[in-house]
């Protein structure tokens, strides 16, 4: 009994809690499955940050007890914190771990019997805690997730996730510094900061300090040569974070901004602290100061009384703006929120039509950004493994541009300059054998 497989729903933070949780068991003797219906494990890490997301987490822990009948059932993650009760109703489950005891399960495993009858559940989802869990081992990822930061103060009304993670903690900047040159030692070249609410970094810890300055600290270290942020708050992305951005060095010109609404009144119901205006004003002044810096929004469509107009305010104020990516997430109710109380509800036809139409704009000014890249030479980290169908390798760009390259093996996982020379659906481009070949 020794092989596990997790099967991970959700968001960054999640997925790299799995990659944790699973170089853990490796270093206790664990080995990955090849495929989830021979492990003797499943880990099931599962996500509520919507009604939907809850269903298919569901879904994957009753497909996985099905097809794989006699595998040891963990469930832990968001939805087993805050929905532990349904999950007991599913039959084949052996434990329900939340966030305070995910980083035990290696250790509980060791102490487990694991043939008990699945229907003797373990149930330990109170008393979160924050675990700020860094990276021990090489990871198969060619740019590594470090947590820096879980939980959330917010409480916007749509969200579970301050009942799901608790409040906001962070990782002390020391260990944050250390586990980066970890990182670098191993022989990465970018590292990912995530967190739930990155933005808030740092502001628990005593004595407190803020994202920007963490990032100064890790620019002036050159501990790395890219360190790219997960998503931050409007609100949050300050001045000095985009100068500091724009100065030559480690920080990518790569921001993901949470706008959710364009509109003014659904902002306020939604209980996010800025204005459309401020948003507009935050995307120029990046744009302005970075010209090539990829900006990615969120949107969150169809939130309780967004008229016609208040969508046509949100459409309208992605339209008019150099955002350069689009995520679209429909509206749905989540049980425990504010939001899921309030009336003047979209119906889902509405709904969908509209996610349509951001979608649409999205890729439009995708393709515009990636089409800027023709003819020019860039610098793109090179992934261990090629594209599946083109057999190119698969890079990308310090502002978050997937390229497609051709060139041999030698480059996997290494910074290369490429010229790009067309757009398909990405950008593709030939690495660049001397400084005057392309002259
Ligand atoms: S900032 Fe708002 S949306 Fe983001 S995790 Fe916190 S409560 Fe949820």
């Amino acid at each position: 009994m020794n092989k596990f497989a997790i099967i991970t729903l959700g968001c960054k933070v999640n997925q790299y809690e799995s990659e944790v949780i699973a170089e853990s068991l490796k270093a206790a003797g664990w080995i990955p499955a090849h495929d989830k219906e021979a492990a003797d494990l499943c880990i099931i890490n599962t996500c509520t940050v919507t009604q939907k997301a809850s269903m298919q987490s569901r879904q994957a822990i009753r497909q996985i007890i099905r097809s794989n009948p006699g595998a040891y059932i963990i469930v832990t993650g968001c939805y087993a914190q805050t929905e532990a009760d349904e999950i007991r109703k599913i039959s084949g489950v052996h434990d329900i771990i939340g966030h305070a005891d995910k980083h035990k399960i290696p250790d509980m495993i060791k102490n487990s019997n694991l043939n008990k009858p699945a229907s003797n559940i373990k149930h330990q989802t109170s008393n979160i805690k924050h675990q700020t869990s860094s990276i021990k081992h090489q990871t198969s990822r060619t740019r590594p997730f470090l947590k820096i930061q879980d939980g959330c103060n917010a409480f916007c009304t749509y969200c579970i996730v301050p009942y799901a993670r608790g409040r906001s903690r962070s990782m002390p900047l020391e260990d944050v510094l250390e586990n980066i040159r970890r990182v670098r030692a191993a022989g990465y070249h970018e590292i990912v900061l995530t967190g739930i609410h990155l933005g808030c970094y740092g502001l628990d810890l005593s004595p407190e300090i803020s994202l920007s300055e963490l990032l100064h600290r890790i620019h002036d270290s050159e501990a790395i040569e890219r360190l790219r942020l997960s998503s931050i708050e409007p609100h949050e992305l300050t001045d000095d974070i985009i100068e500091l951005a724009a100065k030559p060095g480690n920080i990518c010109p790569h921001f993901h901004i949470p706008l959710q609404s364009g509109d003014d009144l659904i902002l306020e119901r939604m209980h996010r602290p800025y204005t459309s205006a401020y948003f507009r004003e935050l995307v120029m002044n990046i744009r302005e100061k970075i010209p090539h810096a990829s900006v990615g929004a969120d949107t969150l469509i169809g939130f309780p009384g967004e008229s016609e107009a208040a969508f046509e305010n949100t459409r309208s104020l992605i339209q008019d703006l150099p955002v350069t990516y689009l995520h679209v997430f429909p509206f749905s109710p989540r049980k425990g929120t504010l939001a899921s109380t309030y009336p003047d509800k979209i119906p889902s036809k509405v709904i969908k039509e509209r996610c349509r139409k951001m979608r649409e704009i999205g890729n439009v000014k995708k393709q515009e950004f990636y089409r800027e890249l023709i003819g020019k030479t860039v610098e793109v980290l090179i992934e261990g493994k090629r594209d599946g169908s083109s057999g190119l390798l698969k890079g990308l760009t310090p502002n978050y541009i997937p390229v497609l390259v051709r060139g041999g093996d030698d480059l996997k996982s290494t910074i290369a300059e490429v010229r790009v020379e067309e757009v398909k659906e990405r950008p593709i481009a030939s690495y660049r054998l001397s400084a005057d070949e392309y002259s």
